[in-house]
């Protein structure tokens, strides 16, 4: 079992509700953390258990980080918006470097997270 991270800026959430609906039974596999609003999208409409943190803007993305920093969290799917400015850049940035430094896969578009799942199969 694995534990993945899924994090959806406001105009990815819609993206990230199709992509978790695709993926339903594999997610549900595994252990799920979100961001808040990401997470209670999820839950909501798709029913899947979800370990939520805070919102991104409020500190989630560094709180998951803390869980990929401490090795506790496999693969990562951000979806993140190119074209918005969020006023948490820094903590994108720092979500982004830890996965890199612990060597975390991470997606941050809907096709390489189809890519990353289909490397955990069923
Ligand atoms: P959210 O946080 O899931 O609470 O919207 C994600 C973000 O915007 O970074």
């Amino acid at each position: 079992m694995k534990t993945i991270a899924l994090i959806a800026h406001d105009r990815k959430k819609e993206s990230m509700l199709a992509f978790a609906r695709q993926h339903q039974e594999l997610l549900s596999k595994h252990t799920l953390l979100a961001t808040a609003t990401t997470g209670r999208l999820i839950k909501e409409n798709i029913g899947l258990p979800i370990t939520t943190y805070l919102s991104g803007p409020l500190g989630g993305d560094l709180q998951i980080g803390s869980r990929i920093a401490s090795q506790e969290v496999d693969m990562v799917i951000f979806l993140r918006d190119p074209l918005t400015a969020q006023p948490h850049e820094p903590d994108i940035n720092a979500l982004l470097r830890v996965c890199d430094v612990h060597n975390v896969p991470v997606a941050t578009n809907e096709s390489c997270g189809h890519l990353l799942l289909s490397t955990i199969g069923e």
